[in-house]
C-alpha cells in the first residue's frame, strides 16, 4: 500500500544523498581539508618551506628554515614585539573565528617584521625563524596562546613542559595542515619518570 508514495520518495532522497556525499569532496579537491570552523586559520609556514613537528610544550616547538618567514596564523592586532619568550617574540590577539580574543605568541625568532598596533592579515609574515635561545636548532620557532597581552605564557609543572594551552595550538595546527603535523602531540620524554616518595 506504501509502495507507490515511498518509490516516489526514494530517488529525490537518493539525489539530495548523493549531491550531500559529492559537494564536500569536490570542493575538499579544489581547496584544502581545514574543517570550516577554522578556515579562517592559516598555518603559519608556507606552503612548500621546510617544516617540522617538533615537540608540544607551552606551545608547538617546530623547526624551519632559519631566516624564513614565519606567518600570523589569523587575522589580529599586534600587541607587542618585545614579548616575554626567548627571542623576539611578537603577540598577536585574533580578531577573528573560534579563537576571536585570543593571544597568539611566536617565540624564538630572530627578527620581527610587524609593530605593536598593527593589523595583519592571516598569512602575512610577522617574524623571522631563528632559533634564538633554542641551542642546537637554528631553525627552531614556537608559535602557541599567551594569557596576557605582553606574551605571558602558561606555566608547566610536567617535565616535558606539555599544557593543555600547548596541546591546543597542537589541535589548531593538525587541523590546518594535516599532512605536517599528526594527530597526537610529541612528548619528550614520552613519560616523565615517577616521582621519589618521601
Ligand atoms: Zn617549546
Amino acid at each position: 500500500m506504501l509502495r507507490a508514495p515511498t518509490r516516489a520518495l526514494a530517488i529525490p532522497c537518493l539525489l539530495a544523498a548523493l549531491t550531500v556525499l559529492l559537494a564536500p569532496r569536490a570542493s575538499a579537491a579544489r581547496t584544502s581539508t581545514v574543517p570550516r570552523p577554522v578556515s579562517m586559520y592559516r598555518f603559519p609556514v608556507t606552503d612548500g618551506q621546510l617544516f617540522y613537528e617538533e615537540r608540544t610544550d607551552r606551545g608547538q616547538d617546530f623547526a624551519t628554515r632559519p631566516g624564513g618567514p614565519v606567518l600570523a596564523i589569523g587575522r589580529g592586532l599586534v600587541m607587542t614585539n618585545r614579548g616575554y619568550f626567548p627571542g623576539r617574540t611578537v603577540v598577536l590577539q585574533l580578531l577573528e573565528g573560534p579563537l576571536a580574543g585570543r593571544f597568539v605568541f611566536y617565540g624564538h625568532a630572530r627578527r620581527a617584521l610587524v609593530q605593536p598596533g598593527q593589523i595583519v592579515r592571516a598569512g602575512q609574515p610577522v617574524s623571522i625563524a631563528g632559533g634564538v635561545s633554542a641551542p642546537g636548532d637554528p631553525g627552531h620557532m614556537e608559535v602557541g596562546f599567551a594569557l596576557t597581552a605582553d606574551g605571558v605564557i602558561p606555566r608547566t609543572l610536567r617535565c616535558d613542559h606539555y599544557t593543555p594551552s600547548g596541546g591546543e595550538m597542537h589541535t589548531l595546527m593538525h587541523q590546518l595542515n594535516p599532512d605536517l603535523v599528526g594527530t597526537r602531540p610529541i612528548h619528550d620524554p614520552p613519560r616523565c619518570p615517577k616521582k621519589k616518595r618521601r
